[in-house]
């Protein structure tokens, strides 16, 4: 707990204890002063009740006036007068204040709980650097550590901010970043990110960055951004509660007033003014929307916690509302679907030899971040002269283009043959194609082979299962695609496409969805950035996926498994429908409440669960999108 909910429970406490004690204690006592009596009661009345007043008067000031804390301050005091009719009756005005009290100290710590749970299960904010000073390690706020600083990493210890090894070999962990298991081997030369946490040698590191720019600082503000953008549902129960609670005011000032003067002018019954002053209050009581209010944006934050526990990181509830209403989830095959991990097949038609080809591959792809690109570097194993290579063109969906020890080398697809005007020759063999040409000479092609991955299968069957129909896009070619799409059970599927005609194969499917059918774009954010951010949802795949890429999806998975996917949609489903339950018991009891109220059949304890109690029930049942393991 923290200090101000600790304080605001000895609040809680002491105003029971006064007023119990208080209660307890009969006017003769003071010597028959009804005033002296009084005074215990409106000590704990004020102590109970400061920072509602408080709150209630400085939105009054901001122009809004009817809110829940001005609900509460018209209907305690209501009921404190009450007391002071009613011969001393004054605990029910302070128990009014004292459960809506309970209930915001319940949902601020269950906010609390779900925030403190997100950034530990996902535990990967460092809190220190080691620097060498002097010839000891000294540990300081990685916020003061400037870029190009050597830091040292221990065993056992995250590795503060992003960097290059410059010395020492080590295992790192990384399933925290990404759920990968599988730890991944560092050496001199080797770039590390934050978050991780290294594992057997001591590293030492030159960092790259610095921390606020840090992997691991972007993921937790990702995660923390995520609670200010409100879904549809927070707005609606934002602007719900702006008409509903005028309403209630002034129905209620309605229940106090008008029944008395029919009594009075029509009926010629005596007006019974405190009686309908009682029903008045109590209808106040019952109708604080604060269930509403508090419960749904807590749901959504509960579940985009819950979330991110599996490695799923959701940017915001309104995505988490769109997801949940997904029905085409259009996704790419490398990366995605694939692992993006070719494997060198075979070199054809080589002009040269394969050996060489390969190595001119190699280099020219030196710079580009495409799969196909990393491949080709490793198929190659030996370590790249960069300086052998300048002038470097990636065109996106076809290749690259670059001078490599003066030659102009390009590696790429049968477009980029076409638009260079070089003849190609064609393969008969199933897999991607990377056709060369030396100096505007066709020089053979390489063939790589992509592997699916494990989970893709199951993943497309498990979305389609629950009614979500997959469709795949791809700039590969269409034999490798179909062979593919057959492999997975996708129908749909479209092929050697650019990044341009992903865009519009997107929109097109958006344009011929209904109304309440949303589009998931999933992809590895290698060339379809504007596809993740034009679809009604982007999901990148994060661990493969390009910054770029996590900066433009609105959701990312963090270990690119496929299976992630289905998952993400089932876990928006629970919230959705979490929020939906809340929504009508909520209103459903209040309904039924408010009408017992007006009726007199109500007394202020019925209100006080009606309100205190259906908000403690909306924030448990809430709390349950944290558990969202096993959807
Ligand atoms: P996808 O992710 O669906 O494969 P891309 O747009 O990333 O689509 O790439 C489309 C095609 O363009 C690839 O299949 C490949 O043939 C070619 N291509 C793209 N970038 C490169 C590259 N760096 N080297 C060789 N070929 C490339
Ligand atoms: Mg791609």
């Amino acid at each position: 707990m923290t200090n101000e909910q600790k304080q605001i429970g000895a609040r809680i406490a002491v105003t029971a204890a006064v007023t119990i004690i208080a209660s307890a204690v009969p006017v003769s006592v003071y010597g028959g002063s009804r005033l002296l009596h009084m005074l215990p009661f409106l000590l704990a009345y004020i102590l109970i009740s400061y920072d509602v007043f408080h709150d209630a008067w400085r939105n009054i000031l901001r122009g809004q006036v009817f809110d829940e804390k001005f609900l509460m301050a018209v209907a305690s005091i209501g009921a404190f007068a009450l007391g002071i009719l009613k011969d001393g009756e004054y605990s029910e005005a302070i128990a009014v204040v004292l459960f809506f009290q309970v209930g915001e100290l319940f949902e601020d710590y269950a906010v609390d709980k779900s925030r403190r749970n997100v950034a530990a299960l996902m535990d990967i904010r460092p809190d220190y650097a080691n620097v060498e000073k002097e010839g000891s390690l000294v540990r300081v706020d990685p916020d003061d550590v400037a870029v190009g600083t050597e830091i040292v990493v221990q065993p056992g210890e995250k590795v503060p901010i992003d960097g290059v090894v410059t010395s020492g070999r080590s295992s790192l962990n990384t399933v925290a970043l990404t759920g990968e298991s599988l730890p991944r081997d560092v050496e001199p030369g080797s770039e590390v990110v934050s978050g991780c946490i290294n594992m057997t040698g001591v590293l030492k590191i030159r960092t790259t960055t610095e921390f606020g720019e840090s992997t691991v600082t972007k993921i937790l503000e990702l995660v923390e951004d995520a609670s200010s953008r409100k879904s549809e549902s927070e707005n609606f129960i934002t602007k719900f509660a702006r008409y509903y609670t005028p309403i209630v005011c002034y129905s209620a000032l309605a229940l106090a007033v008008l029944p008395p003067l029919v009594r009075m002018g029509i009926m010629g019954l005596a007006p019974a003014w405190s009686d309908w002053f009682y029903r008045a209050l109590i209808f106040l009581v019952i109708s604080c929307p604060c269930a509403l209010v508090l419960s749904v944006p807590l749901t959504f934050f509960a579940g985009i916690g819950g979330a991110g526990r599996q490695g799923i990181l959701i940017k915001g509830a309104n995505f988490m509302e769109t997801l949940s209403k997904a029905r085409y989830v259009v996704m790419d095959k490398t990366g995605t679907l694939t692992k993006g991990v070719f494997e060198v097949t075979g070199v054809h038609h080589s002009r040269i030899s394969d050996e060489k080809l390969l190595e001119l591959a190699a280099l020219a792809e030196s710079a580009s971040s495409h799969p196909i690109s990393k491949s080709l570097q490793r198929a190659y194993g030996k370590t790249l002269d960069r300086s052998r290579v300048t002038d470097i063109e990636e065109r996106s969906g076809r290749g690259v283009v670059a001078r490599v020890d003066g030659h102009t080398v390009a590696a790429g697809n049968s477009r980029l043959m076409d638009e260079l005007g070089i003849a190609w020759i064609p393969c008969h063999k199933v897999g991607t194609l990377v056709h060369m040409a030396v100096d505007g000479e066709y020089a053979g092609h390489i063939l790589i082979s992509d592997v699916m991955k494990e989970n893709s299968p199951q993943a497309v069957q498990e979305m389609q299962q629950s009614g979500i129909e997959c469709i795949m896009l791809t700039g590969d070619g269409r034999k490798t695609a179909e062979d593919m799409a057959r492999r997975l059970g996708i129908h749909q599927v479209y092929s050697e496409l650019m990044p341009e005609d992903k865009v519009a194969k997107v929109e097109e499917i958006i344009r011929h969805k209904g109304k309440k059918e949303k589009v998931l774009f999933v992809g590895d954010g290698i060339n379809d950035a504007p596809v993740l951010s034009v679809a009604d949802v982007g999901v990148a795949m994060g661990a493969m996926g390009s910054d770029a890429a996590i900066e433009a999806a609105d959701v990312v998975l963090m270990d690119d498994d496929p299976l992630k996917i289905g998952k993400a949609i089932r876990i928006s489903r629970k919230c959705m429908r979490i929020v939906m339950e809340n929504i009508i018991f909520a209103i459903g009891i209040k309904v039924i409440c408010m009408v017992l109220g007006a009726l007199g059949l109500a007394n202020i304890w019925m209100a006080i669960f009606a309100d205190t109690g259906v908000l403690i029930l909306a924030v448990l049942n809430a709390m349950r999108a944290l558990f969202v393991g096993n959807v």
